[in-house]
């Protein structure tokens, strides 16, 4: 199901952080009890015997929440049933054990009434806000039950049957608003859900307006507005080349092994290119074989360098990717101010044109 289906809990069981906050409640929670047992165990049997089950279950559910975490979601439904059942069974007890309906209904007071509300908010652990309330009813419903039931039997019990009814209608109260809210939270995990949808969906548009899609590198489109920009901003104190260069007789590549090889040696070029560039440059496919360096705060003979660079590890690359020699050829420029992109490319690939005419495989550059 998707992440809108799923309803968001009051902690969600399901993420470490909310296995965490219940591995801090029990680890809290079992020594309250133990000291619960010493002080009082000896006055009351239903602590005495109640709670240690009780608190070896808790023990195990931590355990399975700590080395188990795939089996939190059952283990917190069955630890929240079992918790309900010990909790009902103890208020039988007492009511069963009273001297009078006074006592009886005073008893109750406040750890049996106090935690059925904590089970009914436990009950949200579950991933499924329908499942908690369908959890929480049933649970209100066996309360009145065997509270009522247990009252009737004890001598004037049943003049608590109204308060026992007050207490429900406060019960039922928590639960709407805990389905209230988990429903809120539902919502804003849906909301969350469709940002990070649309966000990834921009992601991608903005991937297919600007990535170039058989290497990875920048297309066309990208290369123009980058030079573009840099042609705005470019001065004596901050240069800014570009390395172009065409791959030598790459139809022969084609011709002899076919397309499929022919693209992976771009691939295995634009890899390569992209090993020696600096993360501030530009490095794009302008399509076919041709590739662009827009290096800014590269002066001309820097960026002579870096074409050198790029000629000694592209026939290495293309080596390592078919077993074959392919060269490239090179034109290098700086981009002047407020040129544009067409005039410096058009340098650029005579400068290329040049180097292909002098033999190949060598960069020709000029100012
Ligand atoms: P030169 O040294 O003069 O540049 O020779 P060349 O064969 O590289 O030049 P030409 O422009 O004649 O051939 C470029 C070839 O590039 C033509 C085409 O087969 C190939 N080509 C263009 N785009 C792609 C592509 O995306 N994938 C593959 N595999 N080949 C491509
Ligand atoms: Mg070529
Ligand atoms: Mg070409």
């Amino acid at each position: 199901m998707t992440a809108g289906r799923r309803s968001a809990t009051t902690a969600d069981v399901g993420s470490a952080y909310g296995r965490r906050h219940l591995l801090v409640g029990i680890v809290l929670g079992v020594p309250f009890m133990g000291v619960l047992l010493a002080t009082r165990g000896a006055q009351d049997p239903y602590v005495l015997y109640g709670y240690p089950p009780v608190m070896a279950g808790l023990l195990v559910f931590a355990w399975v929440l700590a080395r188990r975490p795939h089996l939190t979601a059952a283990a917190t439904r069955v630890a929240v049933l079992l918790l309900d059942v010990v909790w009902l069974v103890g208020i039988a007890t007492r009511l069963a054990t009273a001297d009078d309906a006074a006592a009886a209904w005073a008893a109750l007071f406040p750890l049996s009434f106090m935690g059925i509300v904590v089970f009914l908010v436990m009950g949200f652990l579950d991933r499924s806000s329908r499942a908690a309330v369908m959890h929480g009813a049933v649970l209100i419903g066996a309360t009145v039950v065997v509270t009522g039931a247990g009252l009737t039997q004890v001598p004037g019990g049943t003049a608590y049957l109204v308060d026992l009814v007050r207490y429900a209608s406060y019960l039922v109260v928590v639960l709407v608003l805990l389905h209230l809210y988990s429903r809120w939270k539902d919502r804003l995990v849906e909301v969350q859900a469709q940002a990070q949808r649309a966000q990834a969906t921009a992601v991608h548009l903005r991937d297919l307006a600007y990535l170039d899609e058989l290497t990875g590198l920048a297309n066309r489109r990208r290369v123009l507005e980058e030079l573009t920009f840099q042609a705005g901003r470019v001065d004596a104190a901050h240069p800014v080349s570009v390395v172009y260069f065409d791959l030598d007789r790459f139809k022969a590549v084609n011709d002899a092994l076919g397309h499929a090889v022919g693209d992976e040696v771009l691939r295995a070029v634009a890899a390569a290119a992209a090993d020696v560039v600096r993360g501030s440059d530009v490095l794009g496919r302008l399509g076919g074989e041709e590739f662009v360096v827009v290096a800014p705060g590269t002066d001309r003979d820097q960026a002579v360098a870096l074409a050198e660079r790029l000629r000694e590890s592209v026939p290495a690359a293309v080596r390592r990717a078919v077993g074959l020699r392919v060269t490239a050829s090179f034109g290098v420029s700086v981009l002047h101010r407020h040129e544009s992109p067409e005039a410096v490319l058009g340098r650029v690939d005579e400068l290329m044109y040049r180097a292909k005419g002098d033999g190949r495989d060598r960069v020709t550059s000029t100012h």
